[in-house]
């Protein structure tokens, strides 16, 4: 790779100035990577909004008896590769354009990957936080039962996201297995173990992340050795990502939760922070000297990865943002405005829907162990998605030199692709 290609790979030039908002951002990324692969209008009008959206209202009785009626989604961005494939995320800040977005940026991850899916993404609105096991149970059951008949191995297929988990996977592979009165382990992926999910998938999406670090770090002409990082969020991508760099020597000096963030020039002490951390990843709560999320992402250290929610890096922060890379694990954690700020300071960017595939990747190894009923070793895992990670970092790097793009436009440029054309081929457009 050429030695200026570090500054054209600084991400964010190229794209629109925006407000916050996510959907509008994400279509308007996409008309501009539409446009520069040379589509006309017609192609972006296809592909600007999901296919399928749905809405559903689900009636859970509450421990103390009472009825609670909580609102959920599904968007089914594009089936013209194939079903369409993403998580489901619970949280109280979900809204119907979040997940429409979220739903357009499965497809461009797939597309990246070459996965024979097109994107979707669920979610609904409550706060997990607050709620007992039988109470989540009794909402994954409804949403399952609500959404059922969009739904299936050929269809869509749904995943864990933000505050879901194997447990809740497991409920809902159940629950649609009795609907259908057939075992549907192809249903869901992010399964446990024991009921068809894939070795490595609890990792996945942070090995991936790590993975693509490296690449970032190669082009970058860093040392590993003496690397700090600072990892914004600690639940399952978060923490494991901070795990992961600490196994590989990388000293990781910030990490923070929903309540805070710890930093410490001299590194964190992670295996005992993984020992603390509950099941929603909270951890500060244990320790003094807590900073704000804010404070922490403008530390310094060589690589920040935001592993948390959406537009967390905006105009406000960016210009003190002290890293020299910035690995996307969170979707949307970086706004345009953001994004414009930190290409003008010459920081790469690995995007989200780079960096975080890994987590699709091994669904759809899953996927397909379910329908052989024929399961992989870890290594075996593992193997496959760092190197299809690795191959898709360099394509993208590659993409972005030869367009003169960011790194960002490149990788939906890349992503897109394989949609138009599939869609060109059945004649939609
Ligand atoms: N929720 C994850 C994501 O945003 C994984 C989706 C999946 O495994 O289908 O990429």
């Amino acid at each position: 790779m050429s030695t200026n290609v570090t500054k054209r790979l600084a991400a964010g030039a190229n794209l629109p100035a925006l407000g916050e908002n996510v959907l509008t951002n994400t279509q308007e990324a996409l008309r501009e990577a539409l446009s520069r692969l040379g589509y006309q209008n017609e192609m972006y009008e296809l592909l600007r909004e999901p296919l399928r959206v749905l809405t559903v209202r689900i009636p859970v009785r509450m421990d103390d008896g009472h009825v609670e009626v909580f609102t959920g989604y599904r968007a089914q961005h594009n089936d013209a590769i194939g079903p369409t494939k993403g998580g489901i995320r619970f949280h109280p800040d979900v809204t119907l354009d979040e997940v429409k977005a979220l739903s357009i940026w499965m497809s461009i991850k797939c597309g990246i990957f070459n996965l024979p899916y097109g994107g979707a993404k669920g979610g609904i609105i409550c706060d997990p936080r607050t709620m007992s096991v039988t109470e989540q149970e009794r909402l994954a059951r409804g949403y399952v039962r609500a959404i059922s008949q969009v739904v299936g191995p050929a269809k869509d297929i749904p995943a864990p996201d933000v505050h879901t988990n194997p447990q809740i996977m497991a409920w809902m592979y159940d629950e649609y297995s009795r609907i259908r009165e057939s075992d549907s382990p192809n249903f869901i992926t992010g399964k446990p173990i024991v009921l068809g999910g894939s070795r490595g998938r609890d990792k996945a999406t942070a090995k991936g992340v790590c993975v693509a670090m490296m690449e970032a770090v190669k082009v970058r002409g860093l040392e590993l050795k003496g690397l700090k990082a600072i990892v914004q969020g600690f639940g399952n991508v978060g923490g494991n990502v901070a795990s992961i760099l600490h196994e590989m020597g990388v000293t990781v000096v910030g990490v923070s939760d929903a309540g805070g963030a710890l930093y410490n020039p001299a590194g964190l002490d992670v295996p005992e922070l993984m020992e603390r951390r509950d099941s929603f990843g909270m951890v500060t709560t244990y320790y003094d000297g807590v900073i704000s999320n804010e404070e922490l992402l403008v530390q310094p250290c060589d690589v920040l990865i935001p592993a948390a929610l959406e537009s967390q890096i905006t105009a406000e922060n960016a210009h003190q943002i002290q890293a020299s890379i910035i690995v996307e694990a969170a979707n949307g954690p970086t706004t345009p405005a953001a994004d414009e700020i930190l290409s003008e300071r010459e920081v790469l960017i690995v995007p989200d829907v780079l960096a975080n595939a890994g987590g699709v990747t091994v669904s759809y190894f899953e996927w397909v162990q379910n329908n052989q009923g024929w399961y992989w070793t870890e290594e075996e895992v593992e193997s496959r998605m760092e190197g299809m990670m690795v191959r898709s970092v360099q394509n993208i790097f590659r993409m972005s030199e030869r367009y003169e793009v960011s790194t960002r436009l490149a990788a939906y440029m890349l992503g897109i692709r394989p949609f138009a054309e599939a869609m060109r081929w059945r004649g939609w457009a």
